[in-house]
């Protein structure tokens, strides 16, 4: 199935002085239909299929001023010759490269970047560009099953940029939903309650997006992962969720929780969505920053109002009256050490 990336503005990406030209305009958009990976030679093939009368030349130099406007990138996979795909809403990813039929299978993987970054800070290195390529044989090769049909990766990534968030608000729901029937306070219970409901309407947001997503190509939902985050799988708050269960949980730790989740997950998709070059998931990845930045907010100006009540004379006791009912000793010295 041929799902053609959207055309740039191509007068906003030439540069300054230079003429308007027919000629490279048709090579633009020939080479922006095509998915997956063209050496110059197969896209000197594709346009004098169009108009033989365009040289070879004027292709090899149309390659070279789209690198330079950042329309094309420059792949080697150790042939001896570069590559070139497009990078106009197609995020930069990793390659898989089958030696044997020479396909080469796209992905990206939040993980690898994280531990490139790692080592590069450790080493005082400024990375500018990381480049990983998996030798050996694809599935299709090795089983002999007809080869997967090259998709569309910003298709692909929008589609796991929605399940991540979607993924991250189910977690997150439940984390709330836990919330509300731990907590105490009942203004404490009351902003639980809202991020909860706020989390269901992020949720059906989000799924809604997901099913026009799937409209724009049948198969998409069974296509192969395209990015690869371990961390977010159960979503970001289920770490949160299992730490409320633990006894000794009162109002303020539960505050605390939701605000290393809400930290982490503003977090995630900010530095996410701005790594990602302009994509339906990037989008997906920022708005969904300042989503979960709001929460944050809101849940840090709670949990500093509550200690301020808990400080008032008379609501202490209360609670200490209430410890001293419902636990035993060693479940308040956790309580009292949650609390510091
Ligand atoms: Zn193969
Ligand atoms: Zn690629």
């Amino acid at each position: 199935m041929a799902t053609t990336a959207a055309v740039p503005d191509l007068d906003r990406l030439r540069p300054a002085g230079t003429k308007r030209s027919s000629k490279r305009d048709l090579i633009v958009n020939v080479f922006l239909k095509q998915e997956g990976h063209l050496s110059a030679d197969d896209l000197v093939d594709l346009i004098k299929r169009e108009d033989h009368r365009i040289s070879r030349a004027t292709v090899y130099r149309t390659l070279q001023w789209m690198v330079d406007a950042g329309i094309a990138r420059k792949v080697d996979f150790g042939e001896g010759r570069f590559r070139f795909e497009h990078s106009y809403r197609h995020p930069r990813h990793f390659h898989l490269i089958c030696k044997t039929c020479n396909r080469s299978y796209e992905f990206l993987s939040s993980d690898i970047e994280a531990l490139v970054e790692e080592v590069a800070t450790a080493r005082a290195f400024t990375a500018r560009q990381s480049v990983v390529q998996i030798y050996g044989t694809c599935e299709s090769c090795s089983t002999g099953r007809a080869p997967e049909e090259s998709s569309n990766s910003e298709l692909l990534f929008a589609r796991d940029a929605l399940r991540i968030a979607i993924a991250t608000e189910r977690s997150g729901m439940e984390f709330y939903g836990r919330g509300v029937k731990l907590v105490k306070d009942p203004r404490a219970r009351e902003v639980f309650r809202k991020l909860a409901t706020e989390e269901v309407h992020h949720l059906k947001t989000l799924e809604a997006r997901y099913e026009d997503l799937l409209k724009q190509d049948p198969l998409l939902e069974s296509r192969p992962t395209f990015l690869f985050f371990k961390g977010a799988a159960n979503g970001l708050f289920a770490a949160g969720t299992d730490q409320l269960r633990r006894d000794g949980v009162d109002d303020l730790e539960a505050y605390r929780i939701g605000i290393r989740c809400e930290r982490g997950s503003h977090r995630f998709f900010k530095r996410y969505g701005e790594r990602f070059e302009d994509s339906e998931g990037k989008q997906v990845f920022l708005q969904f920053a300042d989503e979960e930045r709001e929460h944050l907010e809101l849940l840090i100006r709670e949990y500093r109002a509550l200690v301020k009540r808990q400080r008032l004379p008379g609501h202490k006791a209360t609670a200490s009256k209430r410890a001293r009912a419902g636990r035993g000793a060693k479940a308040k010295a956790r309580a009292r050490s949650a609390q510091r």
